[in-house]
């Protein structure tokens, strides 16, 4: 093998492309070498895991991959882009293939409107286009970024009960961020203009989550990548994992909440300020109200919530005060 005659370094990410030019030069061309090779990677592993036997395996696959990319900014843009695909589709599958199970209709909380696969390749487009043109060129800021203000993109990972109540923190945050930016987004000319696209499922399913304007990705998503950033100002204490651990989180959430789907087993029944797809179901079905992402604390405050039973007790309000006016008045 040409590979093993050259000597390069080991750890080179870019060994199978040189190796591969070079073999097209002197006329040996071969395909097998123009693939990304595998053996560079688990040999940077092997040479981390000889050294540093404190480190889990997690944290040596982590740092294997920032040895064998060489290139930080690079690292860190691949995983994201790549984790974020394989969540939002990976996450959205099964919601597509319980639409095409009949038994599942009787858990569909607007059950006459089941997505054909039309309606849903329609979306998936767009959501492609939108993570191409929109969310990849801005990955590529992320790793400077972090380093900028301070953010730890290196092993040992932080303690599992420090990353969980930064998640904590980071849902209620998001939550309060969504909650004000949505209500914002129904106002005349903002839902005209951006968020309108955002409803044009009044039924919603799961890859729906992102099916929206492009100025509605950056604004509401400043909530899920701006606050783990501002808050990495504030505390310089902030892993790069943790805000991993948080995206995936809230794909999960949002995806989940756009599916459609309303179980005796689902999450709110448990908590009971957690949103879910039967909070965010009414907003998609009647456009007022509801306007929070993760939580309904924020609509139960302020008096947004949707849906006939908040109507009904609005109007229920409403009366009673102008009852108590009127005796008043006597
Ligand atoms: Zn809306
Ligand atoms: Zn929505």
């Amino acid at each position: 093998m040409l590979a093993r005659e050259i000597a390069l370094p080991v750890v080179d990410p870019f060994l199978s492309l040189r190796v591969a030019l070079r073999a097209s030069e002197l006329g040996q061309s071969n395909f097998t070498t123009i693939l990304p090779d595998s053996g560079a990677y688990w040999a940077a592993y092997e040479k981390i895991s000889e050294v540093n036997v404190h480190l889990n395996i997690l944290e040596r696959l982590w740092a294997a991959w920032y040895q064998y990319m060489e290139n930080d900014t690079l690292a860190t843009g691949i995983m994201s882009f790549v984790m974020h695909e394989l969540v939002y589709f990976g996450r959205s599958l099964p919601w597509m293939i319980i639409d095409r199970i009949p038994w599942f209709r009787r858990y569909k909380i607007q059950n006459t409107k089941i997505p054909t696969a039309e309606e849903q390749w329609k979306c998936a487009k767009l959501v492609l286009l939108s993570h191409f043109t929109v969310e990849l060129p801005q990955i590529w800021l992320f790793h400077p970024m972090c380093k900028a203000i301070g953010m730890d993109t290196d092993v040992p990972f932080p303690p599992w009960t420090k990353i969980a109540y930064q998640v904590a923190i980071f849902f209620v945050l998001e939550d309060t961020w969504h909650y004000w930016f949505h209500r914002a987004f129904h106002w005349g000319p903002l839902y005209k203009y951006v968020h309108k696209i955002h409803h044009t499922y009044a039924a919603p399913f799961g890859l729906a989550a992102e099916y929206a304007s492009p100025i509605e990705v950056m604004a509401l998503g400043f909530g899920t990548v701006g606050v783990p950033m501002l808050w990495c100002m504030a505390t310089k204490d902030l892993h790069i994992l943790t805000v991993y651990i948080w995206i995936v989180c809230r794909l999960f959430q949002a995806i989940d909440a756009h599916s459609g789907y309303e179980f005796p087993w689902s999450l709110h029944h448990f908590l009971p300020f957690w949103a879910g797809a039967e909070h965010h179901d009414v907003h998609h079905e009647r456009f007022i109200g509801n306007y929070g992402s993760s939580f309904r604390w924020w609509d139960y405050l302020l008096d947004t919530e949707a849906g006939p039973e908040a109507a009904k007790k609005r109007r229920e309000k409403k009366l009673a005060k102008e009852a108590a006016k009127a005796r008043k008045a006597q």
